[in-house]
């Protein structure tokens, strides 16, 4: 048996139970035991989460305090985390059936991504806008300022990546934040807050409240005192999010689901390209965003790219995500692993031919897992729902194109536009290619990529706004323009005289 760690909200600086004092469990996705007891936040414990942040919003010292005093806690915040991160790696592994290699490689990144961050909170917010300001005129200056409450809604898959990606930007320019994980992975987020509470931190300027997002998560959102809601999730939920937010016009940044065109041309490096759509299709079991499950293999390469690519798919070692030999651990979940068998019972029945995989393993020592098999489908067509919906499970739909124009004309033949890649020796003809992509993100003989100084976000229905980089920062905060008045002389201002109401006569 496990050991089931206990945790408790964090609001206001003050770890506390839920209100109504109920609990919940997360769930290891490789064995199917408990790991954690987490509050079941709700309506009443969001109450109290948004009124901490509003207060720390609109009387602490956060979103007065220098940029460069929020860069250095900010800063100490990243190194702590780099020092805890043999416990959130542990966490993670556990709680979410990340690999070794996959744990290592984001609890490594979100330390660093949170030090980006703190680099951005010590740029000045404020600069003068030299095409308006004239001498005897006018001085004119551009403020960015923090928006206010921000609500941050994250998904399970990278889970403390996805919370760092969101309060890194938030607090950098001085928002407060309450922060809503996802059901399946809360003590990630509540192993964090321990690191945050060591920090200088005022209290309430980051509150986390675990629970369910039809009652947390939809509370959070409707509340009037929240300024942002900030979402990484489905698209349908980021639909309801945005209908929600128009109720009193919240600021919204959404990064959604995908469907993202990997294109392999003829005169691709062939070696290259099958390590890389393995690496698309199948890294943390498809359960990415960014997630390259349409593979375009032009008519020339088709069969032989094929046969490689089927061939190394079948040597995917799938186990235990805690053992470094691992190269798939289990999804998340229980019903993230039926919702994946149901999309490749549906891909069956549409006449899509099942090369490989298409199920649960039979192996013994994985049958507590929520494994799926690496499935990939040949004699796709775009239009059947294995090419249109997201999966989010290690499913690639393999289709084939002629020419370029084609490629291109099929990519885009999406409702979603997060990324996508092209695979190509000629470097002209690859640019010319990405250019004409319509997604947020393109890599050329590469994928899955992100650096924390470019922006990240979607085309179409793959999202709003963007993540990373400065347009991060912009995303968290409002546009001030301050005009100073140089003039001062009334006789030179005739716009005045459009009110012409006369001076009181002295009595
Ligand atoms: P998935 O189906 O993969 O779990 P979701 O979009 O449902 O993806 O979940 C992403 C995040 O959104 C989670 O934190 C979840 O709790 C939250 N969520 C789900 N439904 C709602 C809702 N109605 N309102 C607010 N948040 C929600």
């Amino acid at each position: 048996m496990s050991t089931v760690k206990d945790y408790q909200l964090w609001i206001n600086g003050q770890f506390v139970p839920a209100v109504a004092g109920e609990t919940f469990e997360s769930v290891n996705p490789f064995t199917g035991e408990p790991v954690a007891r987490v509050p079941r936040g709700k309506k009443a414990d969001i109450d109290k989460a948004v009124a901490a942040a509003r207060q720390a919003f609109d009387e602490g010292r956060w979103p007065r305090m220098s940029g460069e005093e929020r860069s250095r806690i900010l800063k100490d915040i990243g190194e702590k985390m780099d020092a805890a991160s043999a416990q959130l790696l542990s966490v993670m592994i556990a709680e979410s059936g990340s690999t070794v290699r996959k744990a290592k490689g984001e609890v490594w990144l979100s330390a660093k991504n949170m030090g980006y961050f703190a680099k951005l909170a010590a740029q000045s917010l404020e600069k003068p806008i030299e095409a308006l300001s004239r001498p005897g005129v006018s001085k004119n200056v551009l403020r960015r300022e923090p928006i206010g409450v921000c609500a941050q809604i994250i998904p399970w898959n990278f889970p403390l990546q996805m919370a760092i990606w969101k309060l890194g930007p938030a607090l950098a320019a001085g928002n407060t934040v309450v922060l809503k994980p996802a059901e399946e992975t809360p003590a990630m987020a509540l192993e964090l807050a321990q690191i945050l509470a060591d920090s200088e931190l005022p209290p309430g300027v980051v509150n986390i409240v675990s629970g369910y997002g039809e009652e947390a998560g939809a509370a959070l959102a409707a509340h009037p005192d929240v300024d942002k809601i900030a979402f990484t999730g489905s698209t349908e939920i980021g639909k309801k999010l945005m209908a929600e937010a128009a109720h009193d016009l919240k600021r919204v940044t959404l990064e959604l689901g995908g469907k993202s065109a990997n294109i392999i041309m003829d005169d691709a490096d062939l070696s290259q390209a099958v390590d890389g759509a393995l690496y698309a299709a199948f890294f943390h079991s498809g359960q990415c965003c960014t997630a390259g499950t349409r593979l375009f293999l032009q008519d020339g390469i088709y069969d032989e790219f094929l046969k490689r690519f089927t061939e190394r798919a079948k040597h995917i070692h799938l186990g235990n995500p805690a053992e470094k030999s691992t190269d798939l651990g289990p999804l998340v979940s229980k019903k993230q692993q039926e919702r994946v068998l149901q999309h490749i019972a549906a891909g069956k029945k549409e006449g899509a031919t099942c090369l490989l995989g298409g199920q649960a393993p039979t192996a013994p020592e994985l049958q507590d897992g929520y494994f799926v098999e690496p499935t990939i489908f040949v004699d796709v067509t775009n239009d059947m729902a294995i090419a249109r919906e997201e999966i989010f499970g290690p499913v690639v739909s393999v289709l084939r194109f002629k020419t370029e124009a084609e490629a291109v004309k099929l990519a885009n033949a999406s409702q979603y536009g997060l990324a996508g890649a092209v695979w190509s020796q000629d470097s002209e003809k690859a640019l010319r290619v990405a250019q004409q992509l319509r997604a947020g993100t393109v890599w050329i003989n590469e994928y899955h990529l992100i650096n924390e100084k470019a922006p990240f976000g979607g085309y179409k229905q793959s999202g709003l706004g963007r993540e990373l980089g400065e347009d991060a920062l912009d995303e968290y905060t409002e546009v001030k323009h301050i005009h100073i008045d140089e003039i001062g002389d009334r006789s030179k201002k005739f716009w005045y005289d459009a009110v012409s109401a006369p001076a009181p006569q002295p009595a």
